[in-house]
């Protein structure tokens, strides 16, 4: 399919879930894209031996990912590597990633694992009102103002570098291992304390450090998972999972969930299990729609 197809169905997230729906969507017929990590989860490859998966007595987190990841790919679903940060909803469902590239779906299936992002104070209220996740789209908003980043993951490094190019001045608060070899623009400030909240009423006004404020018109959170709830708006959560029906509905048509993402027990049995019944819904609301 060409680059800006109308695929029938797009799975976020690489691992058991997400594949497990991706053979069965294809099993059904469906054009299937699925967009992650190329190697798949990263949580299943750290299972240093599974015993409770059917039809495999003992196997290791990295075979048990291949073999999943050969049989989706070769019953033909397509996967792409990279980050979804924003999805569309609507009939037909716009999925943005964090390098900016489209696509467009008729259903979408989230396999994103545990959620481990957590929100700041504040930032759930603030975003789009000087708070955003993608320095690249909205960075030129703050041309000549001053704005703080916070990175969970070095990809934020690339960010920070773009906005110390058009921004007055950049503060930027990593995260993650390995911030001794950071690559920022000299004209960054780094800091090595982690922002309490996100400060204002309307509108952005600073972050709170713990010795005080920090007045800033614009802030990025870079991570490198996004919380379900930030890809999708008015997603509804309970108890930091995705609410879904039996039939891994979520509350937005066309949207179904399936894994870790769904909530406990987190295994892969049940997200590859889930990720069959979320891809049969998802072909079900295709074919009522026709
Ligand atoms: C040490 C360890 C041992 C384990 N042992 C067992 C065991 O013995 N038996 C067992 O059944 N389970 C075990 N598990 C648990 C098992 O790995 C998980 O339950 C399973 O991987 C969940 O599958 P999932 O597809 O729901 O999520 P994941 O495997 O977490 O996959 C989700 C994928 O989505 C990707 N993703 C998230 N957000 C985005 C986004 N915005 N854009 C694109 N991609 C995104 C993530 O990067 C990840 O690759 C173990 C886990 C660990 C860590």
């Amino acid at each position: 399919m060409e680059a800006d197809s109308l695929w029938d169905i797009l799975i976020v997230g690489t691992g058991p879930a997400g594949l497990g729906a991706a053979v069965n969507c294809r099993v059904r017929e469906k054009s299937v894209i699925l967009l992650g990590a190329e190697g798949g989860s990263e949580r299943l490859m750290k299972a240093p031996e599974i015993k409770n998966y059917p039809g495999f007595p003992e196997i290791s987190g990295k075979d048990l990912m291949k073999k999943l990841l050969d049989h989706a790919q070769g019953m033909g679903a397509v996967l792409e590597r990279g980050r979804v940060q924003t999805i569309y909803p609507g009939d037909e469902l716009t999925t943005v990633t964090r390098d900016n590239r489209l696509f467009r779906s008729r259903a979408v299936i989230l396999a994103t694992g545990i959620q481990q992002a957590r929100l700041l104070p504040g930032e759930k209220d603030l975003l789009g009102s000087g708070l955003g996740y993608c320095a690249t789209c909205d960075g030129p908003i703050y041309r000549g103002k001053e704005v703080a980043v916070i990175g969970e993951s070095p990809e934020a490094e690339e960010e920070v570098n773009f906005l110390a190019e058009i921004c007055s001045k950049v503060h930027y608060f990593p995260s993650y291992k390995g911030q001794g070899e950071l690559k920022v623009d000299p004209r960054v400030n780094v800091y090595r304390v982690k922002p309490l909240s996100v400060l204002g009423e309307e509108r952005v006004e600073g972050v709170a450090l713990p010795d005080g404020k920090l007045p800033v018109a614009g802030v990025f959170i870079i991570r490198d998972v996004a919380a379900a709830e930030q890809i999708i708006s008015g997603l509804k959560i309970e108890e930091n999972s995705i609410e879904v029906d039996r039939m891994m509905a979520t509350n937005i048509p066309g949207v179904f969930a399936a894994g870790d993402c769904t909530g406990k027990p987190y295994q892969a049995g049940k997200a590859a299990g889930e990720g069959l019944i979320a891809a049969l819904s998802a072909v079900r609301y295709l074919d009522k729609k026709e």
